[in-house]
């Protein structure tokens, strides 16, 4: 299998820890930026370094960004660059645009032009930080969508020795326990007779009003 090929315009801190972790994965990584000093700043980082102003067509097709697997736009501040970075990508024929937007509006507007996923890093690590605050227990929260999410939560000592079937989660708070995490194992298909044990995290879907409830009740 072909390995993918990743293209990362604007390195600012997202767009640099992105293209570095591509490449320490050991992909393959085009880093663009219009600036001379960032493009020199990462150059000893990923495997290849452009300085080029993303909102020249001209500069996009000569890159040959068209056949590149996903190509990320996290450029923030200047959100028309942004925007018709976005335009021109998928004009000249990019398949998989990951666009990091400021805000709701930015979001939309570049959905609009054809992003094919929009990214608020700002937003969603605020979000995991609020659930991890309202309790320790709390290991990691993702949206699914605007109404639905996944909370991994630390076993509560009410929880331990009890079985899914004894803690009803699914009636008591409408939410499903998809996984149950012991040490490096994970179960991702627990039995109602499981019993829960002391450092288990469970992986739960849900409703967020309902994950709220749940997450609630469980706070320690
Ligand atoms: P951070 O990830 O640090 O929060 P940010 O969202 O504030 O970044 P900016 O600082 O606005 O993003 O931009 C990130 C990078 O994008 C900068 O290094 C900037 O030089 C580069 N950049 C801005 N406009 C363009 C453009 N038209 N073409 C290429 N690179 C650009």
């Amino acid at each position: 299998m072909m390995k993918k090929q990743f293209a990362v315009i604007g390195m600012g801190r997202f767009g640099t820890s992105v293209a570095k972790t591509l490449s320490g994965l050991g992909f393959e990584v085009l880093a663009i930026d219009s600036s001379e000093q960032r493009t020199q700043e990462v150059a000893s980082i990923v495997t290849h370094v452009v300085q080029a102003d993303s909102t020249d067509e001209d500069a996009l097709r000569a890159l040959g960004l068209r056949n590149f697997d996903v190509v990320v736009v996290a450029i923030g501040e200047d959100i028309q660059a942004s925007i018709l970075t976005t335009i021109i990508l998928k004009e000249i024929g990019a398949p998989k645009v990951v666009v990091k937007a400021q805000d709701e509006l930015h979001g939309k507007v570049v959905r609009k032009v054809g992003a094919d996923k929009v990214i608020y890093p700002e937003r969603d690590m605020g979000q995991r930080v609020a659930h991890h605050l309202i309790s320790s227990n709390i290991i990691d929260y993702i949206e699914l969508s605007d109404d639905h999410s996944i909370v991994e939560i630390k076993a509560t000592r009410s929880m331990v020795g009890k079985s899914l079937r004894q803690l009803d989660i699914r009636a008591k708070y409408g939410c499903n326990v998809m996984g149950i995490k012991s040490g490096a194992h994970i179960d991702i298909a627990p039995h109602a007779e499981d019993l829960i044990q002391a450092n288990d995290v469970l992986i739960v879907v849900g409703k967020n009003d309902d994950l709220t409830n749940f997450e609630k009740t469980f706070a320690e």
